[in-house]
């Protein structure tokens, strides 16, 4: 029904994205309370004034990371853990990175509910990356932020992908970024809003 109502209507179409959206189960990533509306087309909140985002926008997040099935991918702002577990259907291994150990720890329980190996948690301030874990084929913050944080470039491999919301605090473009040459090609894509990347690469604050 998502998939059908949702996405493919807006032009979703990476055939990988959309089986694993079909098959991860939203509603064991969402308080016990919204469980009936964890399909619906809207962000919501999780606790800890942070937010599961909308499903269109985990699928267009999502296919443009471009997964094949063999990539090493990180993930800043795990959440409610439900974008990690989609990345765990496609790709090869997964780091995900929390600053609010809570829910790490919750979304790092529903992942050996669910019987998923290949997701590593970590808790942390995800601007500056997981060095001892890189270079990453891929990257995906899952916050807004000025501009990307430096120390996520320098972890990303040469022809990796990163995609990230990027601008204002409360409107951003997303962008999906090439590393060429130790260069970043822009492509812009749409318009989003999305909780603020909370670190020394992102914005300040509590
Ligand atoms: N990917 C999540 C999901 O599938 O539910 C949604 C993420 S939510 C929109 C953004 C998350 O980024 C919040 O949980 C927030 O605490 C986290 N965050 C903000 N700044 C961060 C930082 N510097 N490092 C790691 N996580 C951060």
């Amino acid at each position: 029904m998502m998939v059908d109502a949702q996405l493919i209507p807006r032009g979703i179409s990476d055939s990988r994205v959309l089986e694993a959206m079909r098959n991860v189960p939203r509603h064991l990533f969402v308080p016990e309370s919204m469980k009936d509306s964890a399909y619906a087309d809207m962000a919501m909140a999780i606790g800890e004034n942070q937010t599961i985002s909308q499903p269109y926008m985990v699928a267009i997040m999502t296919e443009l990371l471009g997964l094949a099935g063999d990539e090493k991918v990180l993930e800043i702002g795990t959440g409610s853990g439900y974008q990690a577990a989609l990345l765990a259907a496609l790709a090869k291994e997964v780091h995900t990175i929390e600053r609010i150990a809570a829910l790490s720890e919750r979304a790092a329980d529903k992942f050996r509910e669910l019987g998923i190996e290949n997701i590593s948690t970590h808790i942390g301030d995800g601007t500056l990356g997981l060095a001892e874990y890189a270079p990453f084929d891929r990257i995906i913050i899952t916050a807004a932020t000025p501009e990307i944080p430096a120390p996520l470039l320098g972890q990303l491999k040469d022809g990796g992908f990163i995609v990230v919301p990027v601008g204002e605090r409360f409107s951003q473009t997303l962008i999906k970024g090439t590393k060429t040459d130790k260069m970043l090609l822009k492509e812009y894509h749409t318009a989003c809003v999305f909780v603020p990347l909370i670190g020394e690469f992102g914005w300040k604050g509590q």
